[in-house]
């Protein structure tokens, strides 16, 4: 039955759209993270070259200090007068303060251009090694890529000289009930539906099963057809079959 041909083509299709669909998500997951790790050791670069620019300024302004704290304490000697003493004191003391607060920011930032430097290290370590691996497996992943759409293509002309087999109005009833549920096609050979597993009213199997034409199952609407048993079946089934 052409019908059969086209339902098992286009089983064969969803699976290989479904694996082809799997492969280029993956890869394109991939390839934003890559993008993701990239952007991240280049901002983390930026900010610890930032750091390091503040850095060695303030550590020129400590050095400046320094040199300003050695004449204040030399003013202080050449001091005549205890007030004038303790004027330059006041401000030596005021320089002194300014030193250490440099101090403490320079070692801020010494803390902070280490982590960021770590995180450089740890983030380039992953984006390396996640490049590793897109590298390693584009061939195959390319290749089966290829024989996917190989595949897709060949059973697409499959589908389209079998369709064009069948009665139009079969094939849009077909291709409604497979856009919704996945298949369009379902058998029966005691009167359940092999699609969606619901019985079938027992008048409507009896006709089917006479007539030998198609139908529709009245739970999923979709075209349904008497399959009769297969020899095999009827012998493991404990003449459950036979009996009816
Ligand atoms: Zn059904």
């Amino acid at each position: 039955m052409a019908l059969e041909g086209l339902s098992a083509v286009d089983a064969e299709l969803a699976e290989l759209d479904g694996e082809l669909g799997t492969y280029r998500e993956t890869l394109a997951s991939k390839k934003q993270r890559l993008a993701e790790l990239d952007e991240r050791v280049q901002r983390t670069q930026a900010s610890v070259d930032e750091m390091e620019r503040l850095k060695s300024e303030l550590v020129h302004e400590v050095r400046q200090m320094s040199l300003q704290v050695d004449k204040s304490r030399e003013k202080i000697a050449r001091c005549r007068t205890e007030r004038e003493a303790n004027a330059v004191q006041r401000e030596l003391e005021e320089l002194r303060k300014l030193f250490r607060d440099r101090e403490l920011e320079v070692d801020k930032l010494t803390v902070l251009v280490e982590q960021a430097r770590a995180e450089v290290d740890v983030t380039a370590a992953q984006r390396a090694e996640l490049s590793n691996e897109l590298g390693s497996s584009e061939g195959d992943v390319a290749a089966r890529v290829v024989q996917l759409e190989r595949g897709i293509a060949e059973r697409t002309a499959a589908r389209t000289s079998v369709a064009q087999r069948l009665p139009m109005q079969l094939l849009r009833r077909y291709d409604m009930v497979r856009k919704r549920r996945g298949s369009g096609l379902a058998s029966t050979t005691d009167g359940t539906c092999s699609g969606c597993h619901m019985a079938m009213p027992p008048q409507q199997f009896q006709l089917l099963m006479r007539r030998a034409q198609l139908d529709s199952c009245p739970h999923c609407s979709r075209i349904i057809y008497y399959k009769p048993p297969e020899p095999a079946a009827e012998l493991s089934s404990d003449g459950a079959t036979s009996g009816a």
